[in-house]
Formats: structure tokens, sequence, C-alpha cells
């Protein structure tokens, strides 16, 4: 009898247990232990082991209530980011009738629950809007001119070729030796122009790349804002379906 008076006394300082649960001491040790793993880990903002401590505990707990531990989990989603999850597992903190310190922590965190809800809706509404503009875009693409080549269809490149450097007859580059040939004899000297190398960068004009040398690319002229990356996508996903909205 003493024993169970201990344990009531011991769960009840401790973990704010309900007097209802009988739990052995062992278990009760064990479930200690774990809560303090846990607070720990909640303390560091490891919010997901956290969690899994905590279920740990519940596994062992058959069925005890303890308004400290629930109120642990309560943050702890809190902490991850699972607003609604949190805000469930706070409507079961108040049916344990927590205590004055419990009532003081919750106090501190409540209204962020609320706000992250909040936030979610309206994320999600964003979202939902975005879904709409995106299934409309095809709609809003035009020809326009190509930014890439400014229209011109065509586009400098570079690519290094053999040095062809060379002064009348009387010089020409040998493969990086400037070779200079007068009515003395011939002289040898490093051409400077391609630093010895032989060879030289040249500019060349190839068709451009981006608007396959028609001068014009299909272009998002919505008012929706889209990222490029988003416009590309768009683009690419419903390509066939613009053509045909455009020659209607
Ligand atoms: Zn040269
Ligand atoms: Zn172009």
């Amino acid at each position: 009898m003493k024993k169970i008076v201990l344990i009531v006394v011991v769960a009840v300082c401790s973990l704010q247990i309900s007097f209802s649960q009988k739990i052995n001491q062992t278990t009760l040790s064990k479930i200690k232990v774990k809560l303090l793993g846990a607070e720990n880990l909640y303390e560091q903002g490891k919010y997901y082991e956290t969690l899994e401590k905590i279920r740990e505990i519940e596994a062992i707990s058959e069925g005890m209530k303890s308004a400290k531990i629930q109120n642990l989990k309560v943050k702890a989603y809190l902490g991850w980011g699972l607003f609604q999850s949190s805000k469930d597992e706070l409507d079961k903190l108040y049916e344990m009738n927590p205590d004055d310190a419990i009532i003081k922590d919750i106090a501190s965190y409540e209204s962020k629950i609320d706000e992250g809800i909040e936030e979610e809706k309206l994320a999600e509404i964003k979202k939902e809007e975005k879904r709409l503009k995106t299934e409309e875009a095809y709609k809003y693409f035009k020809y326009k001119e190509c930014p890439r080549c400014d229209g011109y269809g065509t586009e400098e490149y570079y690519k290094k070729v053999k040095c062809t450097s060379k002064n009348y007859n009387l010089a020409h580059c040998d493969n990086g030796t400037w070779v200079f040939t007068n009515m003395y004899g011939t002289r040898r000297s490093t051409h400077e122009f391609c630093d010895g190398t032989g060879r030289e960068e040249k500019e060349f004009e190839r068709s451009c790349g981006n608007c396959k040398g028609t001068g014009k690319t299909l272009q998002y002229t919505g008012s929706y804002y889209f990222t490029s990356s988003e416009i590309e996508n768009i683009l690419r996903n419903n390509r066939s379906k613009i053509i045909e909205y455009l020659n209607k």
C-alpha cells in the first residue's frame, strides 16, 4: 500500500499523471528517463526525434495520460511546423486538467499554433491560385523577339583556330613562330599576337540556339507572376496547346 501511495505522489509531482492510472515503479522510471531524453531533444530543436521518443513513452505507458508529456508533444509538433497536429494534441492536453505551470507554458506558445494554421491556409489559397493561373497560362503566350539574338536569328561564337596571321609575302605565323623574310635573310621570333601558340580565337556566326534561327520565341505575356523556370515548365508541358490556341 505504501508503495502505491509513493508511486502516485511521485507521478503527480513529476509527470502530472492523472489519478485514475496505475503504473508500476519500473515502468515509471523508464518513462522518466525517456522523458528527460525527449526534453533534451526538444531543447536541441530535434522535434521529429522528440516525437519519436514520446512515441516510445506512449508504447510502454499502457494508456497512461501525462499532461507534462502531452505538453511536450504539442510543442514538438509546433516546433516541427505541423500546426494542425499541434492543435489537435493541445485539445487533448486541455482535457487532462493541466497544472498552472503547464497552463503558463501553453499561454506562451498557443497563439503561434493559430498563426501557423492561418499561414498554412493562406499558403494553400496561394497554391490553388497558382494552380489555376498555371492552367490558363497557355492563353497568354505570344511569339516575340528572341531575347538571346535580339530577333536576328543568329549568334556569334568564338573558337580557337590555326593562327593565319601574315604580312603580305614578307612574314607569316608558322605554328606560333613569326617568320620574317627580306632580301637580307630570314628572322624568326615568337609571334606575339598568338603568344607563340599558333592558335587564335576567331569569331563565327551560327543560327541562334534559342529560337533555332527564327528570331522569335514563345513568351508569356500574362500579368500573373511566374518565375522563369515556371514559365519554362508551362511552355514545355503545353507547347502544342499554346500553338493551337495561337492559330485559332
Ligand atoms: Zn600566330
Ligand atoms: Zn534567337
